[in-house]
């Protein structure tokens, strides 16, 4: 679980979050739904640790991450643009994670070879990122993510640069993903199809504030 409390952060005389207060339940796929500029990244980086609010508390599985590094807080992160590391194969991408903690070779090569299958590119390994598409990249990213056993997913916008179809695509990559590991996930996303369609939490921001929060059917009338 995530909870955050009373979190404000302003950028000059900008203020990006307002007070906010939020829970993320434990195993939930939580989006954050707003306009551009309501303060979505604002709070998923905060959450990262790559941005550090004015005041407020999070706390992840109840440990108060404040002053904690991003690498310290067992999270992956998955960005709009995903910075793959060009001279590395995609095995060697996922792995990461995984080899900077020193673990055993044997364990990270059965690790990689399962999350590849998981996210359907099995046949793929020793391609380099140049030789996927978009998609393919961006399912790269969350095998990527995913490999350190994370206690949190962040999604910043995974899907927003590709096209719909792709998007549609993605999206079904990420509902089972979300199935079979069940890691509490938060993803920013403005598209209210897209919250609906993968979200089982929906938290709708506005000016830096949470509006309203729910399942997606206490949020819309949908048949
Ligand atoms: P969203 O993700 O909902 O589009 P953001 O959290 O990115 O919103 O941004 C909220 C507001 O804070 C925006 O108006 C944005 O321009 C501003 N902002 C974000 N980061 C910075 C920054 N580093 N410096 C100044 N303003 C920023
Ligand atoms: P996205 O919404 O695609 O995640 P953003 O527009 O929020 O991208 O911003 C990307 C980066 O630029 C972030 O590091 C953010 O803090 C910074 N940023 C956003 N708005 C501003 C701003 N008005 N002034 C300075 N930096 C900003």
């Amino acid at each position: 679980m995530i909870t955050v409390e009373h979190v404000n952060k302003r950028y000059d005389d900008f203020t990006a979050l307002d007070d906010l207060n939020i829970i993320v339940p434990s195993g939930s796929l939580t989006a954050l739904l707003g306009p551009s500029g309501s303060g979505k990244s604002t709070l998923l980086r905060s959450i990262a640790g790559l941005e550090h609010p004015d005041s407020g508390t999070i706390t992840i599985a109840g440990r108060d991450i404040t002053g904690v590094p991003p690498q310290q807080r067992g999270i992956g992160f998955v960005f709009q643009h995903y910075a793959a590391f060009t001279h590395m194969t995609v095995r060697e991408n996922v792995a990461f994670g995984l080899t900077i903690r020193k673990q055993p070779k044997k364990q990270i090569a059965a690790k990689v070879d399962d999350l590849l299958g998981v996210v359907g590119l099995g046949g793929f390994q020793d391609r380099y990122p140049a030789q996927l598409s978009g998609g393919q990249r961006q399912r790269m990213a969350l095998a990527r993510a995913l490999a350190i056993d994370p206690q949190v997913l962040l999604l910043d916008e995974p899907f927003g640069a590709l096209d719909a179809k792709v998007r549609e695509e993605l999206r079904r990559w990420l509902r089972r993903l979300h199935r079979e590991m069940h890691v509490t996930t938060v993803l920013v996303t403005h598209d209210q199809r897209e919250a609906l369609d993968v979200a089982d939490r929906i938290a709708v921001l506005n000016t830096g504030r949470i509006e309203q929060v729910g399942s997606p059917a206490d949020l819309y009338d949908r048949p």
